[in-house]
């Protein structure tokens, strides 16, 4: 399992491996100490229980999408078909719009699933199956203020 823990101090995201033997990472960029406590489930992949960072067991579930190159995919398209439809092709200009918005879809049909600590915001990417929820605002807001009240930041 891929780890990426969030330094509670200065946000920054820190790659961890799932079978880390260390007991703390040390944040590269503002230098403090982050204890880690993983899991057997964690290390083993078998799935994500426990977030190593804060101790938190509620998380929730999205696509690993990065919304950059969705939107890439759609402003070459976009361009590209404005082109041919200059030039008086506004069928093949419409075509290869629909191309664009289909190479979209499978490309995020096809994303895996990463698993995000409420608290910290750690991520997760594994093999194992998905088995936290979608995201609830409610439920963001009420642990987001308790682990910001825990380590002091309000
Ligand atoms: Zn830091
Ligand atoms: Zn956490």
């Amino acid at each position: 399992m891929q780890i990426l823990a969030r330094c509670p101090k200065c946000d920054a995201g820190l790659p961890v491996r799932g079978d880390e033997q260390a007991a703390a990472i040390r944040c590269g960029r503002c230098g403090r100490d982050i204890p880690l406590k993983i899991s057997d489930a964690v290390r083993s992949d078998r799935k994500v229980d426990r977030c190593p960072v804060c101790d938190g067991a509620d998380f929730y579930g999205r696509k690993d999408f990065d919304p950059k190159v969705g939107l890439t995919v759609v402003i070459i398209g976009a361009i590209v078909s404005g082109a041919f439809y200059w030039f008086g092709r506004d069928l093949v200009a419409y075509g290869i719009l629909a191309g664009a918005v289909l190479v979209d879809l499978v490309v995020y049909g096809r994303l895996k699933d990463l698993t995000v600590c409420y608290r910290c915001h750690t991520e997760f990417r594994g093999a194992c199956a998905r088995s936290a929820p979608a995201f609830d605002l409610h439920t963001a807001d009420v642990l987001e203020q308790e682990y910001e009240r825990r380590i002091g930041r309000r």
